[in-house]
């Protein structure tokens, strides 16, 4: 961490275990003075154990058959075919 870079901007690195080892200290230190960016790792940290807890799961065969039956007859919106404005310039007609 230079000298001119916020220290509270490495949370989020620093609770994910993501900061160099020598930034990492840096921020220790700076974490030992700062209340604000003490409760902002604890719910980082938080966060991040619910999400390494979460895990994918198999819908019931049921309602992956319904997802599926609907896919198949709703129909897709129509991209519009945007037209070229004049502020953007001559409009060169390539031959692909
Ligand atoms: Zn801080």
């Amino acid at each position: 961490m230079s000298d001119t870079e916020d220290p509270h901007e490495a949370v989020g690195a620093y609770a994910l275990h993501a900061l160099p080892p020598e930034e990492a200290a840096a921020f220790a230190t700076h974490l030992a003075g700062c209340d604000a960016c003490t409760r902002e790792v604890a719910d980082l940290e938080a966060t991040v154990a619910c999400l390494a807890e979460a895990e994918a799961v198999t819908p019931p065969d049921a309602l992956r058959r319904r997802v599926l039956e609907r896919i198949a007859t709703t129909t897709q919106e129509q991209l519009l075919r945007r037209e070229p404005s004049r502020r953007e310039g001559p409009r060169l007609d390539l031959e692909v």
